[in-house]
């Protein structure tokens, strides 16, 4: 362990971006100091804060993987909550682009729990470690410069309730990891810093989720469901996931307005709606055990701090504060795990914090390029979306459209989409020539037939 770094860091924000950053800087800091705006429970359970949790959120092969060096047990933890892992081709029933993708060995094998389950599991793991500290219904009011605003030394703090005054925290580190809503924009241009320029493309997003009783014993129980619009055709999209306690977890929604309505009717009205029957038969015989709770995501956001010229030492910023993808595409908490894991190997490497947030912010937009790639360029299959387009969106999401189809029947093609779904494969990789044949092989397959 490597205690080289300093004294003291502070970590805004709480969510699963907090909790793995102080779990990093735990190896680095004497004391690590999580600051967090609402009341934190030992339950399992989604806070104010963080409302999307309640929807469904599955984590990526590259996610679990980073998670899992961190914290070694934690696959034995989310186990406990009765669900084993399973070959992540093998328990997918995931229709798409008018089939079922074909299912096969992968050879990765994952679990399926609820977000709040998984960041209580995360959570726990944190604060057993003896230099941690959580501090919750706290809220960070804004940052405290030294050496003409060129360092960040601290945090103002105030309590929840606001009826307590202020008070002022110093330490050689701070990271946002306040989420979508971060704070450092206006804090930083407060300070005299130029706002970084940000990137955004709409999606118009939507969920609209419940949870419905499961018995365990039922042939395909453990499977995980994902119905998915043959774009721009179709835009409603359904999940339901096998989390834990033997419950569903069943998320309805779509894009561009196409969300599902949370009264009873039309909420099974919208399932049975979707190109296939999976999701509404699961919830046309399950007892549901919750209400049906509602989210919006209007735009993918990212903040290029990267492109920052002027900025303190002292400060970084983690997670959803630098980019929130549209979450149809699960790639958020891995998106983070990736950007922490950066920051704990530029750490490790560099004998001071002077001058470390180039090379970290230079990390970051790596790990964000091709998820964020990803995700809005399958947005811009839908013409209402607007935002910048990279050159060649159309033609890449046109050959797409044969990888989806050619996972009907071809599981090596499965098997490259899933390596780059899960972020353990570059994109790019799609377009190899043995992948590239295969998907042409298998377009004029279809002609023919
Ligand atoms: C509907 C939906 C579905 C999603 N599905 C998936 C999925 O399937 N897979 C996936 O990987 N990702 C998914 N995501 C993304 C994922 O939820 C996030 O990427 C992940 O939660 C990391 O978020 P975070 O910790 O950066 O921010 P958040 O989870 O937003 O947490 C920010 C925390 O900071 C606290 N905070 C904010 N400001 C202050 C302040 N000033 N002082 C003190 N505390 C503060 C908040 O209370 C909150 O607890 C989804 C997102 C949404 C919206």
């Amino acid at each position: 362990m490597s205690r080289t770094h300093g004294n003291s860091a502070l970590v805004i924000g709480g969510s699963l971006a907090g909790l793995l950053t102080a779990r990093i800087l735990s190896d680095h800091f004497a004391q690590v100091t999580i600051l967090e705006r609402d009341p934190v429970q030992d339950v399992p359970e989604s806070r104010k804060g963080q409302a999307h949790t309640r929807h469904l959120h599955g984590l990526l092969a590259q996610g679990q993987h980073i998670m899992e060096q961190y914290f070694p047990d934690l696959g034995v933890g989310l186990q406990s909550g009765g669900n084993p892992f399973v070959d992540m081709g093998q328990s997918m029933r995931w229709f798409c682009y008018g089939g079922y993708r074909a299912r096969f060995e992968f050879g990765m094998k994952g679990i399926v729990t609820s977000r709040p389950f998984l960041e209580w599991h995360i959570r726990r793991r944190v604060m057993a470690l003896p230099n941690v500290t959580l501090r919750d219904s706290c809220v960070v009011e804004g940052l405290l410069a030294g050496e003409n605003n060129s360092r960040i030394v601290g945090l103002r703090l105030a309590q929840a309730d606001k009826g307590s005054g202020t008070q002022d925290l110093f330490a050689d580190l701070v990271v946002d990891a306040g989420g979508r809503g971060s704070r450092s924009p206006k804090w930083l241009e407060e300070l005299g810093y130029s706002k970084a320029e940000e990137s955004t493309v709409t999606c118009g997003a939507g969920y609209a989720t419940r949870i419905y009783q499961r018995d365990a014993a039922q042939p395909g129980s453990q499977d995980w469901i994902l119905i998915t619009p043959e774009a721009p055709r179709e835009y409603r999209s359904g999940g339901a996931l096998p989390i834990e306690q033997g419950r569903w977890m069943v998320s309805l929604g779509g894009w561009h307005g196409h969300h599902a309505p949370t009264d009873e009717e039309g909420f099974m009205a919208f399932a049975k709606s979707l190109p296939a029957p999976d999701v509404y038969n699961i919830i046309a015989n399950a007892t549901p055990l919750s209400g049906i709770f509602s989210y919006k995501f209007p735009f993918s956001l990212r903040c290029h701090y990267e492109k920052l010229e002027d900025f303190p030492e002292g400060y970084l910023v983690l997670g959803d504060a630098v980019c929130s993808f549209n979450p149809l595409y699960g790639q958020g908490m891995t998106s983070a795990a990736m950007q922490a894991a950066a920051l704990d190997k530029l750490l490790q490497e560099r004998p001071s914090l002077l001058g470390l947030r180039k090379p970290y912010f230079r990390q970051v937009a790596k790990v964000v390029a091709n998820p964020w790639r990803t995700a809005v360029g399958e947005d811009f299959r839908f013409p209402e979306t607007r935002g910048e387009k990279a050159p060649g969106t159309d033609l890449i999401n046109a050959y797409i459209d044969q990888v989806h189809r050619a996972t009907h029947q071809d599981s090596a093609i499965g098997a490259a989409f899933l390596k780059v779904m899960n972020m353990i494969a570059p994109p790019a990789s799609l377009m190899s020539p043995p992948v590239m044949w295969r998907v042409i092989r298998n377009m004029a397959r279809r002609r023919l037939a």
